[in-house]
């Protein structure tokens, strides 16, 4: 099996002048960059591929990461509506939903688990949303004028980005039909061949900034790079939400960190008023298929020490860090190298928490009401499919 190249299809698309061409950087990306260019990991800066990009023709360049902390405030409601038991409301354990791996495994495999699936779109699927609905007709662009271009760590989001609430999910009128939240999809190692071909050495740029109003992000949203960075991430966000503004006693969550296969916490969030014992979650974090199937088996005899009300689940070891279309390496470190500088980009950030991120305050009372409501439903929500009878 080979992965499904889309680069000379990207270049041509930077060759139309009649529309408007737009890329977004997924936050492992930024720490493996470097390595397109010999160099080690975490030596080229989101800023310089943002200047990369632009010099390769892209009109505007936002930040997966803003998408990121976008999922951490949706996903975060719907776990606190999950352990309320509120009406409506799936079962628990709820299971991460932003590793199109994790999720193929599901609906193949396991299709048992789907209502147990955060309904949350991961991040790429958001940031398509957002820039097709929200952000085009702000320009007074009609969606099928803008072509949007993810850059990713894997080869499955390709896929992800052609499932139904994906592709054909936004009208255009222009074309009177459905067109595709995210037009094509490269990996790490296609954008860094495309930069190479048009020999752009991303290590001598000055940085740039992402652009307005989806690149604002937090460091809570560059830890989805790493596995457990999604929990790690959620836990800031859900705790504050439910203990009525008091904080995680310690921002760093060391017990789901590192690269030890199945790793568990216990997080005790404190009653908003300050009284009695409060609601104490266990949290699950898993990365690698067979780990991955290893769990759920023991989770299914009802081990113990498997029994959660949260798992983080990624497809690839490591999490994104070790994804697919990241580049290839002959260091047996590299995952690790790759991990410290999620958390060095994580700690050296201005604001550490999704909630705290302005740009996402500021979309949910221009476009969205609140978590959870009707408008990100449509927007940023997803089902899932049986596919367990499918054989391709
Ligand atoms: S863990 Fe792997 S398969 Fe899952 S989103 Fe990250 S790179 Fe893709």
């Amino acid at each position: 099996m080979r992965e499904r190249h889309e680069l000379f299809q990207v270049i041509d698309a930077l060759e139309d002048q009649s529309r408007v061409k737009v890329a977004a950087v997924a936050p492992s990306v930024r720490v493996a960059m470097s390595e397109e260019f010999g160099l080690p990991p975490g030596r080229v800066s989101m800023g310089q591929i943002v200047a990369g990009l632009k010099l390769l023709g892209f009109d505007y360049v936002f930040d997966t990461n803003f998408s990121a902390d976008l999922t951490i405030m949706e996903e975060g409601t719907e776990l606190l509506s999950r352990l309320r038991k509120d009406p409506g409301a799936g079962p628990l354990p709820m299971f991460t939903s932003c590793c199109p791996g994790w999720i193929n495994l599901v609906e193949k495999n396991y299709p048992e688990l789907i209502p147990h699936l955060s309904s949350c779109k991961s991040p790429q699927g958001m940031m398509g949303a957002l820039i097709k609905n929200v952000w085009a007709p702000r320009l007074e662009r009609d969606p099928a004028d803008v072509v949007s271009v993810s850059v990713m760590p894997c080869t499955a989001k390709k896929g992800e980005a052609h499932r139904p609430a994906d592709r054909g999910a936004t009208y255009s009128s222009k074309i009177d039909g459905p067109v595709p939240n995210n037009d094509y999809v490269l990996t790490t190692r296609e954008i860094g061949r495309l930069f190479r071909l048009r020999k752009i050495a991303l290590p001598a740029l000055d940085a740039q900034v992402p652009d307005d109003p989806l690149g604002e992000s937090t460091g809570a949203a560059v830890l989805f790079g790493a596995t457990g960075g999604v929990m790690e991430a959620a836990l800031r966000t859900a705790y504050e939400l439910a203990s009525g503004g008091q904080e995680l006693p310690k921002m760093e969550m060391s017990d789901i960190r590192g690269l030890q296969g199945v790793k568990s916490s216990r997080v005790c969030i404190p009653n908003p008023d300050g009284k009695g014992p409060g609601a104490v979650v266990r949290v699950g974090v898993v990365h690698g298929t067979a780990e991955t199937r290893a769990l759920l088996e023991r989770m299914k005899l009802g081990d113990p020490a498997a029994q959660f009300d949260f798992v983080e689940v990624m497809a690839c070891r490591g999490g994104c860090i070790g994804g697919g279309g990241q580049s290839k390496s002959d260091d047996a470190l590299v995952l690790q190298k790759r991990m410290a500088h999620v958390y060095n980009l994580d700690e050296k950030s201005a604001l550490r928490k999704s909630h705290d991120n302005p740009s996402i305050q500021k979309l949910y009372e221009s476009e969205l009401g609140r978590p959870g409501s009707a408008r990100s439903h449509a927007l940023l929500h997803t089902h899932y499919a049986d596919r367990s009878e499918q054989t391709t």
